[in-house]
């Protein structure tokens, strides 16, 4: 069995002072061993949180990353910078960069390429809107955005989350029979493509939905939004998941 990841992602939230709350009240409360507790804060809160969390063996992430080595990209971060950072993670993929900023599957193609040549882990994040799953397209979707690993390497380190974009911070969540059944989905398809990797569930996880939903066979984890940003519902969380 592989080691749940319950992963924060901030999105663009958090000031350094946020930040060193955050830690003091965390700090107290290490996860237990089986449980693997990973954060992505903004890009300015990378440097400021790295020592910290490696002290409390929290892994740390980023929201994303630009598949360029270096040179006039202004604005960019590129993989390096992650790792001279202290990242291990980066999520990519996600459906508010798919859908406000544009990505499409090739662009998160070559930056999963970057990140991989660079040794960082990247959070695919799949999801099918509210009108696709209506029309049971789900599937298709999902296909389609886990086509951007064909031909990738299969020992590429990977973590694929699943989150139905209709469950993004709407405080709807997908119930446990959709969960087991989209994740039997994922799974097989990873299979097909050669990847034998964990799947988190996101979408609207809380303290009271986490041990229903991370009991849902093929769920190996989650990524948390808005409730990872106060300590202790993240705490909350992890413990759920334990
Ligand atoms: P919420 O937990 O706020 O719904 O966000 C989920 C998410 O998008 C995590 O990446």
């Amino acid at each position: 069995e592989k080691r749940k990841l319950i992963a924060g992602n901030w999105k663009m939230n958090g000031l350094l002072q946020e930040a060193k709350d955050f830690m003091d009240a965390f700090g107290s409360n290490p996860a237990p061993d089986h449980i693997e507790v990973g954060l992505m804060p903004p890009f300015t809160l990378l440097h400021p949180m790295a020592d910290r969390l490696a002290e409390m063996g929290v892994a740390l992430g980023a929201q994303n990353v630009y598949y360029e080595d270096k040179g006039a990209f202004t604005g960019s971060i590129c993989p390096m910078m992650l790792r001279d950072a202290g990242c291990h993670y980066v999520i990519l993929g996600h459906s508010e960069r798919r859908s406000i900023i544009g990505e499409s599957n090739a662009q998160i193609r070559s930056k999963m390429n970057a990140s991989w040549l660079h040794g960082l882990e990247p959070i695919l994040c799949i999801g099918e809107t509210l009108e696709q799953r209506e029309k049971g397209v789900t599937n298709t979707v999902l296909a389609e955005q886990l086509a951007v690993l064909k031909g990738a390497p299969k020992s590429a380190a990977l973590t694929v989350a699943y989150e139905p974009v209709w469950a993004i911070g709407t405080g709807l969540t997908a119930s446990p029979e959709q969960v087991t059944e989209t994740h039997a989905f994922v799974h097989a398809e990873l299979q097909r493509l050669g990847h034998d990797c964990r799947v988190l569930y996101g979408g609207s996880v809380n303290p009271s939905n986490a041990e229903e939903l991370m009991g849902c066979p093929g769920v190996e984890g989650a990524l948390v939004g808005g409730a990872s940003l106060k300590a202790d519902s993240f705490m909350e969380i992890v413990k759920a998941a334990a």
